[in-house]
């Protein structure tokens, strides 16, 4: 998306006015989603552009025949969701979206029922009663600032409409509200993709309809994949089981009942593997410290699996190995990124059992100072300390965020007063 923005404001994009991409990304903030049956902090992303040219006339039917005859999912599991509407900001419900859904849908022998759920906390409360398109309002909204508010004067924006597989298979869990709907987290409904049609422009007073609208159209290959094979869990396509068979394998555990940590796994080491593919090496710093996590994340589920040892020089050439077709550069990198992995594993194991031990020996509570002992001598990033504290039982204490960022503050203070030091 950000790469497109220019394009997505009016500048002529050399390919044309129809681009198609996959793209790799890494999403860390969903990294405390992965465990569940369907969120991955890496994945692909397949998309479909139109900068200025068709728009949901022609793009809804074609997501459709994309869906239903090209990738064979069946339409009666297929469920959408529109744009309810802003009246505070004189956004109107995209009727059109929902008139072209039901068109298809009818045409397809199926019902097409509507209903208005407005929030997801709604849609829980009354379920979406076997509708086929359901309607919610800030949920299908789309900006870069995320609400109608926040959005600067110039952006573009608008409604989406996302298709969702229902998968009858999985019983609907109440810890998620009384009933079931689209956007319910217990996974009977999975969402596979989002069309976004940006129509609308910020304005000094309000929105106005935009003369040049785009759409961008994002689905997940895994999702999408799990689909086509019936399978409500993306860790079961074949770009993803080679590398849980072999946890299994050297863990002697089974998939069914370490389900969590080898989904934790499976999908940190291949975020890892691709960003070190991409040059990133693990640090205390942004995209560094991102690999960091993700690895000392993995390793210590791992611990848990009763994979003491070092097993990245086993496991990663098997993540590795199920991309080097499609990404040439994944195989020419492998060398340098099956090094980077286990010096980084090696490191952290030197300090992981002691790390562990001294956290439960804190069992009065955990603060700032004992998160930076953790990460300071441990190298435990903060977000495993206090994954673990809460998984021990162990209180954070109030104020440990603060206590924490102090102690870091006045560590950097001292390594910048070390160096003018040398320098002097
Ligand atoms: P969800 O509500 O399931 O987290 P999302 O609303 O965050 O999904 P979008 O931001 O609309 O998803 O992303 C577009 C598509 O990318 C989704 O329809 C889905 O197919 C895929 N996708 C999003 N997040 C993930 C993820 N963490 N792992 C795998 N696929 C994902
Ligand atoms: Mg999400």
């Amino acid at each position: 998306m950000q790469p497109l923005l220019p394009y997505l404001l009016g500048a002529d994009h050399p390919a044309g006015h129809r681009l198609t991409d996959s793209q790799t990304c890494l999403r860390a903030q969903d990294i405390d989603e992965v465990g569940d049956n369907r969120h991955t902090t890496f994945f692909e992303m397949l998309g479909n552009w139109s900068l200025g040219d068709y728009f949901k006339a022609e793009q809804i039917p074609q997501i459709w025949e994309f869906l239903t005859a090209r990738v064979g999912l069946d339409p009666s599991r297929l469920y959408v969701t529109c744009f309810s509407g802003d009246p505070a900001h004189g956004i109107p419900k995209d009727t059109e979206s929902a008139e072209i859904w039901t068109r298809l849908f009818t045409e397809a022998g199926l019902s097409a029922d509507q209903v208005e759920l407005d929030t997801e906390e709604h849609g829980g409360e009354v379920g979406s009663q076997g509708a086929r398109i359901s309607f919610y309002g800030k949920k299908n909204w789309w900006c870069r600032g995320g609400s109608a508010e926040s959005m600067p004067v110039g952006e573009p924006g608008g409604p989406d409409s996302e298709m969702f597989y229902l998968y009858p298979q999985i019983q609907h869990d109440v810890a998620y509200g009384a009933h079931c709907h689209p956007n319910c987290d217990c996974g009977r409904y999975i969402e596979i993709g989002n069309s976004v049609f940006m129509e609308y422009g910020r304005t000094e007073t309000g929105f106005e309809a935009l003369p040049r609208r785009n759409v961008d159209f994002g689905g997940g290959l895994a999702r999408i994949a799990a689909a086509s094979i019936d399978s409500p869990d993306v860790f079961r396509i074949n770009l993803m089981w080679p590398i849980v068979a072999q946890l299994e394998e050297l863990s002697g555990r089974s998939y069914d009942t370490d389900t969590v940590a080898m989904r934790v796994i499976a999908d940190h080491l291949r975020g890892a593997t691709f960003l070190a593919v991409d040059g990133v090496r693990p640090s205390n710093k942004e995209q560094g410290y991102v690999m960091r996590r993700l690895i000392r994340r993995a390793i210590r589920y791992a611990f848990d699996l009763g994979l003491q040892q070092n097993f990245f020089p086993q496991i990663i050439p098997t993540v590795a190995s199920m991309y080097t077709q499609d990404y040439p550069e994944v195989a020419e990198r492998a060398e340098v990124v099956e090094a980077v992995m286990a010096k980084e594993e090696k490191a952290f194991r030197r300090t992981l059992n002691k790390g562990i031990k001294q956290l439960r020996g804190y069992r009065a509570g955990i603060g700032g100072a004992e998160l930076f002992v953790l990460h300071d001598t441990f190298g435990f990033p903060v977000e495993l300390s206090t994954e673990e504290a809460r998984r021990q039982n162990i209180p954070l204490t109030d104020g440990w965020q603060a206590g924490f960022d102090e102690k870091m503050a006045e560590q950097r203070a001292r390594s910048q007063a070390a160096t003018r030091m040398k320098i002097g």
